[in-house]
């Protein structure tokens, strides 16, 4: 019986870039779906941006652009990653959408008439001049403990005590710097802690096969938490100004994150639907559907309690899986989103690296627990060449010659082909099952030992002598041939991981007119084309131009007399370097950015302080501009800056770029600006 399945990944935020993690996560669910449609099975595998939520609407507000702008610019280079790392989402949609207000109202409005919301008056920080209400991120103020000045809402970075923004000493809003007043307003909840919810999550999160044991502990933890620990009900609501979905007959309130970003999941969905001219309630409605999201282990919270709860008493369907994985570390590194660590995966297809290298590193790493994995670049070397190329691309190119030069392409198997094809079938079995429970890993070894298999008996037969003896050409092109079929069973079992490779296999070398499907892996190949290179190796050299943003800046800064300063070669003719080709300077990463604060440095001559609005981030630097730039009148221009020069600590702070001025003999320095339309972010060329 096919299975009709329906898959989802977290939202991605969509104020920045995809990073490591995200593509990890992507990766490891379009295995999971080639696999099951290798199968035969249905499956419809969705995602879409998480577009909503006071971040984006203050990050478009300090580019002077709109929210939906913001948007649709990351939206528009989403793409470039997902098909450079051939994930096949069938849909890629935006909370901003007409389908989830709808999804998200109505989800509401049963779950009010099911008794599941309520309202009550919430006292909370008000920054009177930007006219909103701030989040714990957007106060800072005083520590209470010890004094610190700049630490945040909610924890203190000098001494860790924890405390509640309201506690802060002299706080002040991170957006305007005035003070914040406290205010009331009325917020809606979801009533998590009815009794009625509880019982339902008890039994859901109890499914034996549900949730994997660390996921559904984790959840009893909560579930079953008493007096502080006791599960809370849920903020849904946000007060305007907010970028979001408006709460019905609620006016100036809008739906917070939870009650908005996964119900995402079924509006993409449903786009998806509409396109395909699928009924999106039917198929929902039936209990054959299976639904499933893959998530980090950062949301499980939300996806085991919330999610399920709200769908149940909305009466939509409930989730049947949530797969949890770790996070991505790079040579041991917990990955950040500052600078410094991590892989670009822009950056990684950018250096020509093959994506399905990554595919298959991250698949022989992955497990079905909820485990961090680890980047190392000479692990990756060494499992890339040794056994992806060395093990298995390899049988294809050496027994291929053979049967070409010798046996016009024309496989024949001496004695019983039998046993072969039952090997075939026993193995694709354990593999099976591998892939069934995520066990990538154990997929990828028992594809190895196959590999190893193949090989010994291939070396053991000594091909290369048999060559030699036209009597012992028969012996030869049976040995070729097992050669190559075991070559097929791994282009096969192999091919959710190496989606491309395998297509070509198929196509190119063993003459399909399709991709392979899973009953591909028993039969024997009777002819093959002529062999096609179908993969390289690493260049070490490769590796080293993927992590020489992190290690070190561009040469051609190096002269520059100070990070902070603004570079002046340009004016002064005497100091001008040597020809340089374009391939240098395309190592320099200039951006536009947006001074969005500009300060005076307490004790430094030459400094202002910069705070900049790269588009993707937000970077510090200190500029020597002081004696011709009042810092108020630089706030809100545009700039350009060195991007990837390596961030220098200095007396006052770290120095995380360098912002582009000209200067002469004399005095006078002139901060650079890109002509009216760029925005932060864009690359200078
Ligand atoms: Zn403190």
């Amino acid at each position: 019986m096919p299975r009709r399945i329906f898959v989802t990944t977290a939202l991605p935020y969509a104020n920045g870039s995809f990073h490591i993690g995200h593509i990890m996560e992507y990766i490891q669910a379009d295995i999971w779906v080639r696999f099951q449609r290798m199968q035969g099975h249905e499956v419809h595998f969705v995602c879409a941006d998480d577009a909503h939520g006071a971040p984006i609407m203050l990050k478009a507000q300090a580019e002077g652009i709109t929210p939906q702008q913001l948007v649709a610019r990351i939206a528009a280079e989403r793409p470039k990653y997902l098909a450079g790392f051939h994930i096949g989402f069938d849909n890629w949609h935006s909370t901003d959408s007409p389908e989830n207000t709808e999804l998200s109202q109505d989800i509401y409005r049963k779950l009010k008439a099911a008794g599941l919301i309520y309202t009550k008056s919430i006292e909370q920080f008000y920054d009177p001049v930007q006219g909103m209400f701030l989040a714990d991120r957007y106060i800072k103020g005083d520590c209470p403990k010890c004094g610190a000045k700049d630490q945040y809402g909610d924890a203190c970075e000098n001494c860790s005590s924890v405390y509640a923004p309201t506690d802060l000493k002299n706080p002040y809003s991170t957006l305007s710097g005035a003070a914040p007043v406290l205010k009331s307003s009325e917020h809606y909840f979801f009533r998590l802690s009815d009794p009625k919810c509880v019982a339902f999550l008890r039994q859901w999160v109890n499914e034996p096969g549900r949730l994997q044991s660390q996921v559904a502990n984790k959840a009893r933890e909560w579930l079953e938490g008493e007096g502080e620990k006791a599960l809370g009900d849920w903020d849904i609501s946000r007060d305007a100004p907010y970028f979001g979905i408006p709460i019905p007959d609620a006016p100036g309130k809008y739906f917070y994150v939870w009650l908005d970003a996964p119900i995402g999941y079924l509006a993409s969905f449903k786009n998806y639907c509409t396109r395909k001219g699928i009924d999106f309630e039917k198929f929902l409605a039936d209990t054959d559907t299976e639904q499933i999201h893959f998530i980090g282990k950062d949301i499980i919270y939300f996806h085991t309690l919330f999610w399920p709860a709200t769908l149940k008493f909305a009466g939509y369907k409930v989730p049947d899986h949530v797969y949890v994985h770790g996070f991505i570390n790079v040579s041991g590194e917990k990955m950040s989103k500052s600078r410094g660590t991590g892989i670009s995966p822009l950056r990684y297809l950018d250096v020509g690296m093959n994506p399905e290298w990554l595919r298959y590193y991250i698949a022989a790493k992955l497990s079905s627990n909820v485990e961090d994995i680890d980047f190392n670049p000479e692990d990756f070397m060494a499992r890339v060449n040794s056994d992806l190329v060395g093990k298995y691309v390899n049988i294809a190119s050496r027994a291929a010659s053979f049967l070409s030069k010798y046996f016009n392409g024309d496989l024949k198997y001496a004695g019983d082909t039998v046993p072969l094809a039952d090997g075939a079938r026993a193995s694709a079995f354990l593999v099976r099952e591998s892939y069934e429970s995520r066990e990538f890993g154990k997929a990828i070894r028992e594809a190895m030992a196959i590999a190893d298999r193949i090989n010994q008996s291939f070396d053991a037969s000594q091909p290369w002598i048999l060559a030699k003896d036209p009597a012992k050409h028969d012996e030869l092109q049976d040995v070729c041939s097992r050669a190559l079929h075991g070559f097929k069973l791994l282009s096969v079992l192999l091919a959710p991981v190496l989606p491309e490779l395998a297509e070509r296999a198929a196509k190119e070398l063993f003459g399909f007119d399709r991709s392979f499907l899973w009953s591909d892996a028993e039969s024997l190949p009777s002819k093959i084309r002529p062999y096609q290179h179908l993969m390289t190796r690493v260049d070490p050299k490769q590796l080293d131009a993927l992590f020489e943003i992190e290690k070190e800046p561009a040469k051609v800064t190096a002269s520059t007399p100070h990070p902070a300063s603004p570079a002046t070669e340009a004016a002064q003719p005497t100091a001008a370097p040597a020809t340089i080709s374009i391939d240098d300077f395309a190592k320099i990463d200039l951006r536009t950015a947006r001074i969005i604060k500009a300060e005076h440095v307490e004790g430094a001559d030459k400094l202002l302080k910069l705070t900049l609005d790269l588009g993707t981030d937000t970077r510090t630097v200190f500029a020597g501009i002081k004696s011709a730039y009042d810092p108020a009148k630089l706030e809100g221009r545009l700039t350009v800056v060195v991007a990837n020069l390596a961030p220098r600590k200095m007396k006052f702070g770290l120095s995380q770029g360098m912002v582009l001025a000209a200067s002469g003999e004399g005095s006078g320095l002139y901060l650079l600006s890109p002509d009216s339309g760029a925005v932060p972010g864009m690359r200078v060329k």
